[in-house]
């Protein structure tokens, strides 16, 4: 094989260890999103759960995070519909329509630090949801979440 797994192996196929390097670590899936009710549109805020380092854009609990966030989205290979609803940004995504990685995602570049320096995530960008209203989440829709890249 020339490329790396992702290049070759189908999200189905991947090991755990495997599917867990494929995320990029943006962050942005773990932003607070408002649907609209009468056409389903979803709009991201710069709010993010209360459970994400907004520095290093990780789960500050990631094995027990489904518990204490209810809401959390657990990625799988075979959730189709779920990862159409990730960012169009998202590593999962991104390979689950055969778009590849992008040049600066660390399996492409070998620096995990990269997305962060380039903006792509949510690093400096988002404030936690709880120093945030629930009645001024509105005021916080933002677009840069939803870049291609
Ligand atoms: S619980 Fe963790 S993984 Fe889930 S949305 Fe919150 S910060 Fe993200
Ligand atoms: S949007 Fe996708 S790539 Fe970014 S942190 Fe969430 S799961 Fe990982």
């Amino acid at each position: 094989m020339s490329g790396g797994f992702w290049t070759y192996k189908r999200l189905e196929e991947m090991t755990p260890d495997e599917w867990e390097e494929v995320c990029d670590g943006c962050g942005k899936c773990c932003l607070v999103k408002l649907e609209d009710e009468e056409d389903g549109t979803i709009y991201y805020t710069d709010v993010h759960c209360r459970l994400l380092d907004c520095t290093t854009c990780r789960c500050s609990d990631y094995p027990d995070r489904r518990r204490r966030v209810p809401g959390c989205i657990v990625l799988s290979a075979e959730a189709r519909d779920v990862l159409a609803m990730m960012p169009h940004s998202c590593a999962y995504r991104r390979l689950a329509e055969g778009r590849g990685l992008p040049d600066w995602h660390h399996l492409v570049c070998g620096d995990r630090e990269r997305v962060h320096r380039l903006g792509r995530s949510v690093a400096g960008r988002a404030i936690t949801e709880s120093e945030v209203d629930e009645r001024d989440l509105e005021d916080r829709v933002v677009d840069w979440p939803l870049s291609d890249d």
